[in-house]
């Protein structure tokens, strides 16, 4: 049960794989990553059920831009196709998720045209994005923007609010697109942390996972949506963008 969260300058992967393993402390059956490719437009998944050192960082794809996630089961026991991140159909976003949607079986009813890949709660909310998405306009072959006019992260974060609205129960959620470098975050009931770099933004569920690459950190509140983007950090609430509140971790973790 933990998120960690990526997007800078250098390789995601193993910058992801070791806040994993710094999460480790709070219990876990199994774990997963996924890189945003650069270039390509592509996500790779990587995911298993199991410890974080029976997980291998994908090597193939050159990213800046990742996120990971430890799973403790609630819906659906733990095996590979449960563990997390989980997808759309099209691959072209995928979602780390803490917590219980408690309304999933009602908003997979609305869903009868997605071919559902695993027995979670969680699953329904990349299904959901794929949908609200395609509605906005965003192309999911691959992410490219419909008619150069789409915003990707702006579609993104506009997705998961819309998203999220309709989930009932807890949550810390965090997406990635194919289309673009940047990660959307958001909390209702579980714990979700900024972090602050100078040219890379992270994403914990605790700050003991941030304190090796940064003291400067925001504690997402109820309904914060964040937008990660290498170097910046956007924070809405109610809609409207808000300026973050930083606190300067000054203790050290063990
Ligand atoms: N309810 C989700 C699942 O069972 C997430 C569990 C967690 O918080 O790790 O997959």
């Amino acid at each position: 049960c933990g998120i960690f969260g990526y997007v800078g300058d250098e390789s995601a992967g193993p910058i992801v794989y070791r806040g994993l393993e710094t999460l480790e402390y709070r219990g876990y059956d199994s774990a997963g990553l996924a890189l945003r490719e650069d270039g390509t437009e592509a996500l790779t998944i990587a995911k298993r059920a199991g410890e974080v050192d029976e997980l291998s960082v994908p090597e193939g794809p050159s990213s800046t831009c990742a996120i990971g996630h430890t799973r403790w089961s609630t819906h659906g026991p733990p095996t590979d196709a449960n563990a997390h991140p989980h997808t759309d159909c099209a691959n072209s976003v995928a979602v780390v998720h803490n917590g219980i949607v408690e309304n999933h079986e009602q908003l997979a009813a609305d869903l009868p045209d997605h071919e559902f890949t695993s027995e979670t709660d969680t699953e329904v909310i990349p299904h959901l994005l794929e949908e609200t998405l395609e509605s906005d306009g965003l192309r999911s072959d691959g992410g490219s923007q419909a008619a150069g006019t789409t915003d990707v992260p702006v579609a993104l974060r506009r997705g998961v609010e819309s998203v999220t609205d309709r989930l009932d129960g807890s949550y810390a959620v965090a997406a990635v697109h194919a289309g673009s470098d940047c990660i959307v975050a958001t909390r209702q009931e579980s714990p979700l942390v900024v972090g602050h770099g100078d040219d890379a933004s992270y994403l914990a569920s605790d700050v003991p996972a941030l304190v090796e690459h940064t003291r400067d950190v925001t504690y997402l509140e109820d309904g914060d949506v964040a937008v990660l983007q290498a170097g910046t950090v956007t924070v809405y609430r109610d809609g409207t963008v808000i300026e973050p509140e930083i606190s300067t971790i000054d203790w050290d973790a063990e």
